[in-house]
């Protein structure tokens, strides 16, 4: 048998090398590996075991890393789906599916000396007083960690191992998981009685369940796992539910459902929405008594040992339900059932480095491979999601109600424009939103102030012509700065003094203003406005570590606060029955974006925001303040009409040949030297149409000179993509730029973008990847290609 090994080291191949009979058994797909390497040794992953190599003369493994293989076959499958479909080298993708901690095995489990009470044999022995209470807290406890009773008997280890000496405790080492919500207290939840809709909708779900097992058990019967398993039902769902109608709930039995059949899941949800209010609803299901360690949670916000921790207890099989941020896609849950990626349209799933792939987009992939169901839920679904739907490629499923009959808040749009004309001062507050606020104030119920901006000052905007100052190099707003007169972009650096009036020739106002809409502008005016309300700030500048997220939250739940104003951070996932109120400040500010998704991105925002208000007793209202109030975007989230939004959007990326009309992929190139990078952007833009026209022989097949280079002779290479020496014609690609990108120059880097579209995704993949395989940039100018990009910044 011959190991067939992907190095750590980026080279696009695998590797033969000899198992040698010490190591025999130890390795399998996936076991990390060391081996030799022209002078060096380096790390790998085993990735197939192949009878024979048609390569002789194989060097020998040197060694195996770690007890268990960390990927396993299935998760590494899937990072081969990654490599090829999103065009980076297999050892990028392999490295995003294992946290940092495991990989690197920086950090192992806790071990602490526990203390533990022994049966008394025969007579008690004379103690000392001290030793005495010693022992009285031990009977309380049964056992402590040594350090907690040193601290608690004030005395010292000398004094409790003359304890052990007489036999009346033992000291011995216990791993101790760090368990990242040790501290919460969490009581147990029963599922719910369902709405009908929601009973509807779990139905499918688990007939989807039911059938694939039935097919396993079938497949494993026949001892035939290739014969392909052709279902009746879809296995892929988009749950549409307004917000607040219960999603949550359909989940949950989904997920108990998977558990009965001794299946696990995995949930996705955004990093941003991971709150502990979230964690906590899957743990009172799922996590007490003697299942404590049932539900994992993977997220940024871990410190490397609970997150060694999680991921081992998840490997183990210890934790069948894992929740997490985007890269928990990757846990190793075995058998799996079930995936749900929660809140599906939320660009955040998106990795924006490599490998640059759509954690919901992945789990669809893994639900195929492992023949598990994958539900995707959200208020707003993408574009993307529900095109999907309308090609009968997902199956809907519809909770057009909230679950407990609250009515959906009424909203209203204020044409800001109007209040500019009246006020002489920056309008951050029209007189509707202002009264509204008051008589919460009044009533004691609790108010959200929504504006997707940090900081104090922002754009200058003319209230009469609805001008906005953009930076020339880079397409963002430009931010006022009031002591120095100037406006400047945060990205370039670039500077011009402040105007007085409108630079548009035909409007001249001097009306033009430095709407200083950030959130801390906006805490400010709250506090002047109303000296006697309790306000509190959450944007990112301000909520630096978890705990201050969580005390933000706690006291607005406690109702320590009245009103509380922040951006993105608040827009999703909270659910406070006592918020009757909500205010978008600027609702335009999404629309400004220079992207074809800016529009849904402002329906999505509105919709979600306006879904924070009445989910108690009393009926919500929403205030969205706008200097554009007839945009579809705003008026079709007015009336909390997604399929009407989608039904004139989707017009218009079918006119323009955008997703979900079509597929992109965005070639980026950067550089110091703007000609250079023009030039080499222009030079691969004809490469790249001449392989798609089929026509081109690229100089090289296979690895590029400077690769061979780096390939010692004694090391027999596999190229991973297999050549296509007669590619057929991509006929349907095309070809957009090179142009200057949205943001032409970020920190001193210019930027070129090549926008391609196609309906093949994957044939363009394999070209793109044959295209990086034989391409020399120059030094100074670095290529990167996202596929599917939901930023085209
Ligand atoms: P979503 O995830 O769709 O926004 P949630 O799951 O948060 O909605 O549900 C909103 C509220 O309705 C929660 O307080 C939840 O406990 C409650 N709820 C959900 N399903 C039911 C049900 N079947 N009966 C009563 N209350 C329910
Ligand atoms: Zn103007
Ligand atoms: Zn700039």
């Amino acid at each position: 048998m011959v190991a067939r090994v992907t190095l750590e080291i980026a080279l696009r191949k695998e590797f033969d090398y000899a198992i040698p009979p010490e190591l025999a058994g130890q390795v399998e797909v996936g076991t990390r590996v060391k081996v030799p390497f022209g002078h060096r040794q380096i790390m790998g992953c085993v990735t197939a075991l192949p009878e024979h190599s048609t390569h002789t003369n194989l060097r020998q493994l040197t060694g195996v890393v770690g007890k268990q293989s960390l990927v396993t076959p299935k998760v590494l499958q899937l990072a081969r789906w990654i490599a090829d479909y999103y065009c980076c080298a297999p050892e990028t993708a392999l490295k995003s599916v294992l946290p940092e901690v495991v990989r690197r095995e920086q950090e192992g489990w806790r071990e602490r000396l526990i203390v533990r009470l022994l049966p008394l044999t025969g007579e008690p022995p004379k103690l000392t007083k001290r030793q005495q209470e010693i022992l009285n807290l031990l009977e309380e406890r049964r056992e402590l960690p040594l350090r907690e009773l040193l601290e608690l008997a004030e005395t010292t280890a000398e004094t409790i191992r003359r304890l052990e000496d007489k036999n009346l405790v033992v000291i011995s080492s216990q791993v101790s998981e760090r368990d990242p919500y040790a501290k919460e207290l969490i009581s147990k939840t029963d599922p719910l009685p369902l709405s009908a809709e929601q009973a509807k909708a779990l139905v499918q779900i688990t007939a989807a369940m039911d059938e694939r097992a039935a097919c396993s058990v079938l497949r494993d019967s026949a001892a035939d796992a290739s014969r392909s398993t052709q279902h009746e039902t879809r296995s892929t769902f988009l749950l549409h539910g307004v917000t607040g109608s219960g999603k949550t709930e359909v989940y949950l039995q989904a997920i108990a459902h998977a558990l009965s059949q001794g299946k696990g899941a995995v949930v996705l949800v955004p990093e941003i929405a991971l709150t502990p209010q979230t964690v906590e609803r899957f743990k009172a299901r799922f996590s007490h008594g003697p299942l404590q360690t049932q539900v994992a949670v993977l997220h940024s916000h871990l410190s490397s040992g609970e997150r060694h921790d999680e991921w081992h207890k998840i490997r183990q099989g210890r934790a069948r339900i894992v929740i997490g941020a985007r890269s928990a896609i990757f846990a190793p849950v075995e058998p799996l059932g079930l995936i749900i990626v929660d809140e599906e349209h939320e660009h955040s799933y998106k990795q924006e480095e490599a490998p640059r792939y759509h954690a919901r987009d992945v789990a669809v992939v893994r639900g195929q491979m492992e023949d598990a169901v994958v539900v995707l839920g959200s208020a707003t679904p993408s574009m993307e999601s529900f095109y999907n739907v309308a090609r009968g490629k997902y199956a809907l499923l519809e909770l057009k109600l909230r679950a407990d009959d609250k009515k959906m808040p009424i909203v209203r749009v204020v044409d800001m424009r109007q209040t500019a004309r009246k006020d002489k001062g920056t309008p951050i507050f029209s007189e509707e939103l202002k009264e509204a606020i008051t008589k919460r104030l009044e009533r004691r119920e609790q108010t959200i102030l929504f504006l997707n901006r940090r900081g104090y000052s922002s754009s200058l905007q003319c209230p009469q012509c609805g001008f906005v100052a953009e930076c020339p190099n880079c397409s963002v707003a430009l931010t006022y700065h009031r002591r120095a007169q100037k406006i400047c972009c945060h990205i370039c650096g670039h500077e011009a003094p402040a105007p007085a009036v409108c630079p548009e020739p035909k409007c001249r106002s001097a009306a033009i203003r430095y709407s200083g809409l950030g959130t801390e502008r906006v805490e400010e005016t709250l506090t002047k406005l109303f000296p006697h309300a309790r306000v509190q700030r959450m944007d990112s500048d301000l909520m630096k570590r978890k705990e201050d997220y969580r005390r933000v939250l706690g006291d607005f739940k406690a109702g320590k606060t009245d009103i509380l104003v922040g951006t993105q951070m608040i827009a999703k996932g909270l659910h406070f029955e006592n918020v009757t109120l909500v205010g978008v400040i600027h609702a335009d500010l999404s629309l400004h974006i220079p992207d074809f998704r800016a529009g849904e991105r402002t329906f999505q925002l509105l919709t979600q925001v306006a879904g924070r208000a009445g989910r108690g007793d009393v009926e919500g209202e929403v205030f969205v303040q706008s200097f554009t109030p007839f945009h579809p975007a705003i008026q079709y989230a007015r009336r909390h009409d997604f399929t009407g939004f989608y039904e004139q959007e989707i017009e218009f990326r079918e006119q323009l040949k955008y997703p979900p009309a079509a597929r992109i992929a965005l070639l980026t190139f950067k550089g110091r030297n703007e000609e250079k990078v023009k030039f080499t952007a222009g030079h691969v833009t004809h490469e790249l149409e001449a392989l798609a026209s089929g026509k081109a022989v690229p100089a090289s097949e296979g690895a590029s000179v400077r690769e061979m280079e780096l390939l010692p002779d004694d090391a027999p290479a596999h190229t991973l993509t297999p050549s296509h020496p007669h590619t057929s014609p991509l006929r349907d690609l095309t070809l957009a730029g090179p142009a200057p990108a949205p943001l032409l120059r970020a920190e001193t880097y210019y930027r070129y973008q090549l926008m391609l579209r196609t309906n093949q995704m994957s044939r363009l993949s394999r070209l793109l990847t044959k295209l990086l395989g034989t391409l020399a940039l120059p030094d100074e100018v670095s290529l990167t290609v996202d596929v599917d990009p939901v930023s085209l910044m």
